[in-house]
């Protein structure tokens, strides 16, 4: 996982839960051998000018446009959006799916809010923990809604997937449920079973 900045130790618990080996990443050489990457919550701002700073940008530019498994969770989710609102004018993303995510989109008042969001193709409501999330303001043909939460203006995407790229606006780390870190590994199983062939 990336790990230049965020809740690094969260997502890494949740992956040594399953049963993963964790690796994390904060230079290019840290990419050997890797079956999937999880771009943790933090920053997206900061996280940018890591990317930078670090060198970890275009191996991470190549592994996300390459289709390889990510996922992404809240500041993660944005640095993987097509076009970010609310962001910095120098804010690059990865663009591994076809959304908009405006910054910090909740508003003040909904700085931080837990609610249940609806996710058929995981099974039972997921508890989610949103924390200056982006919203996902708009999402292509070629990205597909995997959760929604009720809001004033009806149900609204939170999660989302385009290929072997999934990213969701709220926390799954925070929470016991695994869910979503089982299926970016189960995303790295097929995966590598279609290379193998
Ligand atoms: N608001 C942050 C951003 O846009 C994301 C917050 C988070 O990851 N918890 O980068």
């Amino acid at each position: 996982m990336l790990a230049l900045q965020g809740d690094v130790r969260e997502h890494a618990a949740a992956l040594e839960k399953l049963g993963h080996e964790v690796v994390l990443v904060k230079r290019p050489e840290h990419f050997e051998d890797l079956a999937a990457m999880v771009l943790p919550g933090g920053e997206s701002t900061t996280l940018s000018m890591l990317l930078d700073s670090s060198g970890v940008r275009d191996p991470l530019e190549a592994w996300v446009q390459g289709n390889r498994p990510t996922f992404g969770t809240c500041a993660g989710l944005v640095m993987l959006a097509s076009t970010v609102e609310d962001g910095r004018s120098d804010q690059k993303t990865m663009a591994g799916l076809g959304i908009s995510a405006r910054r910090n989109g909740y508003g003040r008042q909904r700085f931080s809010f837990e609610t249940l969001a609806a996710i058929p193709a995981l099974g039972e409501p997921m508890e989610a923990v949103f924390i200056r999330a982006p919203r996902i303001t708009s999402v292509a043909d070629d990205t597909e809604v995997l959760a929604t939460i009720d809001t004033d203006h009806g149900a609204e995407p939170v999660a989302v997937r385009r290929g072997n790229v999934i990213a969701c606006s709220f926390h799954p780390e925070l929470t016991d449920d695994t869910r979503f870190h089982a299926l970016l590994m189960e995303i790295a199983r097929s995966a590598s079973g279609a290379e193998d062939h």
